[in-house]
This record gives C-alpha cells, sequence and structure tokens, in this order.
C-alpha cells in the first residue's frame, strides 16, 4: 500500500487491527476521529492515577511492572505508572541492528537501561533467538514448526558462545548494583541448571579477573512450555523467581499458533483448561514461596488480569500502554470478594466462563 500512496494523500494506520485506509472516505475519517478522541480522554482518566499505588479496595498491593526491549520503552517508565521492568527482551537491540552487537556495546545498553531506571527493578531475559525471531546476519536453517525448534536457550546451550558474552555484558553492566536475570523457553530442569551454571561460571570468572561484580544476582526463568509445570516441584527450589510466560506457554499449551488469525479466537483463554493450568501454577509457587509473575499479554487485558488476580496472582509485567487500565481495574476490585467469585467459579464450571467471569465484575463494580 505504500507504493501505491501518492505524496497528499491521506492515509489511516490503524496498529491496533492492522488495517490501513488509503483515501478513506469521510464516514471512516469521522469514525477514527471519534475513536481516537475517545482513547485520548480514557489516557486522561488513567493520568490521574498514574502515581497512585495499584492496591485493591481491600488493601492489597499488587506489583503492577511494564515490559520493555529498547531504551526507547524505557524512558516510558515513570510515564507509564508502572513500578519497575518485570520482562526486558535483550533480543529486540539485536533484531534491530545491521550485524551483531559486541559485548562492549551490549555493555553499554545494558548499562544506560541500569542508569535510566535507577533504585527500580529491570528483569533482563537472555537472547530468545532463532526460530521466527530472525537475525538477518546469523545463518541457520529453515524449519518447519520454528517456534518450538532450536531456538532461545536451547540455542544457547548448544552454542553458549553468543549468551557467554551477553551475561558478561549483563554482569558487568550490574556491577555494584542488582542485577535480574531470567532465561526464555526452559523445558527441563536441567536445561534451567546448566543455564544458570554458565552464569555463575561468568561471574566467577570475572572475579578472577578483579572485575567487580553485581551485589546482589537473582535468578528466575520463564515458564512457557507446559511440560515444565510438571517438573516445578524441582525447578522451584533453585529459582529466585518465575515468570510466566502465557503467550508461549498457552500458545503450546493449546496447539495453537499464537501469530495464526484463522485460530486467534478459537479457544478462550479464558476458559476451564487454561484457568486450571493458571492456578495450579500459582498453588505450586505459594507452597513453594518463590515469587511468581505473569508477564505474557494475558495479564494485559482487564477482565483477563481480573481473573488472574481472583486465581491469587499478585504480579503482572504488561505493555507499558496498558499499566493505566490494569492499574484502574485493580483499584477497583474488592480482592476478598472477587477470590471468592472466581473461586466459586470455577469450582462449578457450566456454560460459559468469559460471560460468568464478566457478570463478578458487573456484580462487583469492577472497572474494565
Ligand atoms: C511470552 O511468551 O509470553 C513472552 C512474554 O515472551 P515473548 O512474547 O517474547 O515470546
Ligand atoms: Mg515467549
Amino acid at each position: 500500500i505504500v507504493g501505491a500512496a501518492r505524496d497528499g494523500q491521506e492515509i489511516i494506520v490503524d496498529a491496533d487491527q492492522g488495517d490501513v485506509h488509503l483515501s478513506p472516505a469521510s464516514d471512516i475519517v469521522d469514525a477514527y476521529s471519534n475513536r481516537a478522541r475517545l482513547q485520548a480522554r480514557r489516557l486522561k482518566r488513567y493520568a490521574r492515577i498514574k502515581h497512585l499505588p495499584a492496591v485493591t479496595r481491600d488493601g492489597v498491593g499488587v506489583t503492577l511492572n511494564m515490559n520493555a526491549g529498547l531504551m526507547m520503552d524505557v524512558e516510558n517508565l515513570e510515564d507509564s505508572g508502572a513500578e519497575n521492568i518485570g520482562l526486558f527482551r535483550t533480543e529486540l537491540k539485536f533484531m534491530v541492528a545491521a550485524r551483531m552487537p559486541r559485548e562492549t556495546e551490549q555493555l553499554q545498553v545494558y548499562k544506560d537501561v541500569l542508569d535510566r531506571v535507577g533504585e527500580r527493578d529491570v528483569v533482563f531475559r537472555t537472547l530468545d533467538i532463532g526460530g521466527d525471531k530472525v537475525l538477518p546476519y546469523l545463518r541457520t536453517r529453515s524449519e518447519e514448526n520454528p517456534a518450538m525448534g532450536w531456538r532461545a536457550m536451547r540455542m544457547a546451550l548448544d552454542r553458549p558462545g553468543l549468551i557467554r558474552y551477553q551475561l558478561r555484558a549483563l554482569l558487568k553492566a550490574a556491577a555494584g548494583r542488582q542485577l535480574s536475570i531470567m532465561f526464555p523457553l526452559i523445558t527441563t530442569v536441567e536445561e534451567f541448571e546448566r543455564s544458570r551454571d554458565l552464569l555463575l561460571f561468568e561471574q566467577q570468572r570475572l572475579r578472577k579477573f578483579g572485575h567487580a561484580v553485581p551485589k546482589n544476582l537473582r535468578i528466575g526463568t520463564m515458564l512457557e512450555v507446559p511440560a515444565l509445570v510438571w517438573q516445578l516441584d524441582r525447578l522451584l527450589p533453585q529459582l529466585d523467581f518465575l515468570s510466566i510466560g502465557t503467550n508461549d506457554l498457552l500458545q503450546f499449551f493449546f496447539a495453537a499458533d499464537r501469530g495464526n488469525p484463522m485460530i486467534g479466537q478459537r479457544y478462550d483463554l479464558l476458559s476451564l483448561p487454561s484457568l486450571r493450568l493458571m492456578s495450579h501454577v500459582r498453588e505450586v509457587c505459594k507452597s513453594h514461596d518463590v515469587p511468581v509473575s505473569i508477564c505474557g499479554e494475558l495479564g494485559s487485558s482487564n477482565l483477563e488480569a481480573m481473573t488472574l488476580l481472583g486465581l491469587g496472582f499478585r504480579s503482572f509485567s504488561v505493555p507499558s500502554a496498558t499499566v493505566g487500565s490494569v492499574k484502574r481495574m485493580v483499584r477497583s476490585t474488592n480482592l476478598e470478594r472477587l477470590e471468592r467469585a472466581v473461586t466459586e467459579v470455577l469450582a462449578h464450571p457450566s456454560g460459559n466462563l468469559r460471560e460468568q467471569l464478566h457478570a463478578i465484575a458487573d456484580a462487583q463494580g469492577v472497572k474494565l
């Protein structure tokens, strides 16, 4: 469509829906102007609560963090009203670069991020590349099922050269400060242990050569593969925190490609199997007393986030643009009542769960 556009022609780009309108008719322009006005009004409403804490009406504090990947996102931290950066996708820097960033360049990026956030925490996720996240300058074999292929820590553990540079850069950047690191697409406890050992080895090596290291190193992992759910009893005692990547976890759980619009609406993520899965993870983390957070998109929609609150989750990391609406929802809930109602609905499942959860929100005055 860019090729078809001429100078001076009007164009509407709808990034929410993935639509582009070239020379739109006046009623389309009106509809979009209206929507933009509504959106601006909504943003103003969120701005008023930006600096207020994410606390429920009955006084329970909820941690509301934001996701980031580039410095540009980090700049939004204060403005978003989020507390910390709960997921920093380090591969984005690699994806926008024309060649592999050197260790010194990586170090500078991580240092800039840490300097910018000051006392706040950033959870750096190590490289999640391979599969569909292609680096133009890194040759890999084409795969039939790239999302389930040689990606993330699978690639890193087989060819540790790249990840070792990254770990070194992260450790150096956080010298004398707190560093939180997590690993993507971990499928077995052994993969986690090997990843952690690589990190500890690099830290030891830096010490040996007289470099300063982080004063506090927190090590966690993403939960994105259903098989790992059934190893949590062995995994959790070794973790400082767990972060649930619902985008991948639920695509593998439902065997439904997260990027395929033909099946995008087919399986409701607010349905019995996924909520039972999430509830189980929450219970196991609680019994092992390991902090758990949700950094996939599931936590960024209000009804979904409300339901997860009702299941006992207390920490979310969402795109910066949705922090305001989730915070407003949190501040309108009475957690005790919400937990009771959600537990009740899940205990006696019948009919459409999404509708029943909507009815709970309506009855309890939760602002969605
Ligand atoms: C996820 O899978 O939910 C996640 C947060 O990681 P990404 O979206 O980068 O795959
Ligand atoms: Mg993922």
